[in-house]
């Protein structure tokens, strides 16, 4: 199998997997009881936030864990609009992920307004309509870091900058840069910022929400007073661990990782390019995520290339995992002003840790062989079709 899929998710890292273990086997107290086994369970939590916060440059008491990204965007925005006085106005962009979009649609039906700032056609976002977006009303902005489709970075600490300076809460969806930018958020204005373990090879269902001190904030969630009142429910604590470990070597080797497969990336992108007659490749023009290729073709249904790509073990995604089965153009190419045509021949390459450069031939030469029989089975009725 060539896995080409890591911003869909990522194979769990076997050392985060075996740090993990105890806690689903012998160490199971509940991390709030009050006996001795428990206090292992409770310190081996706080050393996972401690690790994550190295990653991340901050203060542990600036992290609480979730169930994942989709929660962290939710309780970010959710809390935003539920302390800020001056009115319910949210600044997002039209390129989200759907854990925010969708959820500032939800936002918009109950009764807020939502300015989605557009992009342009290689999906870069101008900070000066972000900026002309925000108004004395506005709750929070909500810009995610990297694009999950297109790998476009968007400028989210000069966008924090902008909205300190209008006294306006910044949230980033930072799902799809964990492990492939170093960060330094006690540098940065931030307010939120959300995170998902399995795109950083730890284990599904788990993630983070840091929210800076000073920031007030209020989960959704009602219940228990976990995470320092914080986040309701008991802690998903080996997830919690793995999701430490994970993040500990994300940072250790982010640099190193930048380095090995943005070259791997780019001669995928030569490859196709050179073997595919129209290839288009989304976002080339902009700054982006060193291991996320988008490329639309001519002439294609993404849905039957995914087909025939599974059938040689190539996995790979159209537009983003979430959108596999549907229909709809993605929104994300909408957005750049893709035709819906191309849009529909549009696949989405990732890689990551555990591709190697024998990946690449490999799938330049079965993405050509697939884009080649797709083509030709829609080629005029009278031309020569070879299906085997
Ligand atoms: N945000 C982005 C940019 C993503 O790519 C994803 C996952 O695809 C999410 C949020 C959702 O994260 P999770 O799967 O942890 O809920």
């Amino acid at each position: 199998m060539i896995y080409l899929d890591n911003n869909a998710t990522t194979q769990i890292d076997p050392a985060a997997l075996e740090e993990m273990m105890p806690f689903l086997t012998t160490a199971y107290a509940n991390p709030s009881s009050g006996y001795q086994s428990a206090v292992q369970v409770r310190q081996a939590m706080e050393g996972a936030r401690e690790r994550l916060a190295a990653t991340l440059g901050c203060k542990t008491a600036e992290i609480i864990f979730t169930s994942g990204g989709t929660e962290s965007n939710n309780a970010a925005i959710n809390s935003a609009l539920q302390f800020e006085p001056r009115g319910k106005h949210i600044v997002t962009s039209a390129v989200e992920h759907s854990a925010t979009w969708r959820c500032c649609q939800e936002m918009a039906k109950r009764g807020c307004e939502v300015t989605f700032v557009g992009v342009d056609r290689d999906g870069n976002l101008d900070l000066g309509e972000v900026e002309e977006a925000v108004r004395p009303q506005t709750a929070v902005v909500s810009i995610m870091w990297a694009n999950n489709e297109t790998g476009v970075l968007f400028p989210v600490e000069k966008i924090a900058q902008i909205c300190r300076g209008k006294r306006v809460l910044f949230h980033t969806d930072a799902v799809q840069v964990i492990g492939k930018i170093p960060l330094r958020l006690q540098d940065s204005t931030i307010n939120f910022l959300s995170l998902s373990a399995h795109k950083f090879h730890g284990p599904k269902g788990v993630g983070a929400l840091f929210i800076r001190e000073g920031t007030r904030f209020q989960s959704s969630l009602i219940g228990g007073s976990h995470e320092s009142g914080r986040r309701a429910g008991t802690e998903n604590v080996a997830s919690i661990v793995g999701l430490g470990k994970a993040a500990e070597i994300a940072g250790a080797k982010v640099l190193e990782e930048q380095k090995r497969v943005g070259p791997l990336r780019d001669q995928f992108e030569i490859g196709i390019t050179q073997a595919i007659s129209g290839t288009h490749i989304n976002g080339s023009c902009a700054t982006r995520l060193a291991n996320t290729t988008s490329a639309s073709f001519d002439g294609i249904e993404s849905q039957a290339a995914l087909l025939l790509l599974d059938r040689y073990g190539v996995c790979c995604s159209a537009g983003s995992a979430c959108r596999t089965g549907a229909s709809e153009a993605s929104h994300v190419l909408q957005a750049m002003q893709v035709s819906d045509e191309l849009a529909r021949g549009t696949l989405r390459f990732s890689f990551g840790r555990f591709n190697s450069d024998a990946d690449v031939p490999g799938a330049v030469e079965l993405l050509a062989r697939v884009v080649s029989r797709l083509r030709s089975l829609q080629a005029p009725a009278g031309a020569p079709v070879s299906v085997s």
